[in-house]
């Protein structure tokens, strides 16, 4: 049973192949899981990711947040310099 849907690549509701690839979902923007959805009758399996993945794309996305940091301080900071 255990990643039974990853595995054999069938829904483990219906049994149909017609499944969609794994994909990344995030759930209330901090938690990372992968996702994989039958294409015929909608059931959904998510699956951790394996914790190097995790902390990849959490460390992405504070990197994106420090520079959206950066960028908001010095842009007012060259617009002033260059009204000076
Ligand atoms: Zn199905």
């Amino acid at each position: 049973m255990v990643e039974k849907m990853r595995k054999n690549k069938l829904c483990p509701k219906c049994g149909s192949k017609d499944l969609s690839k794994e994909r990344d979902a995030i759930i209330q923007s901090r938690e990372f899981f992968k996702i994989i959805s039958c294409n015929k009758c909608k059931f959904v399996e998510l699956y951790m990711p394996d914790n190097e993945e995790r902390e990849k794309k959490m460390r992405n996305s504070s990197i994106f947040l420090w520079s959206m940091v950066v960028v908001g301080f010095a842009i007012p900071i060259i617009v002033v310099v260059l009204l000076i």
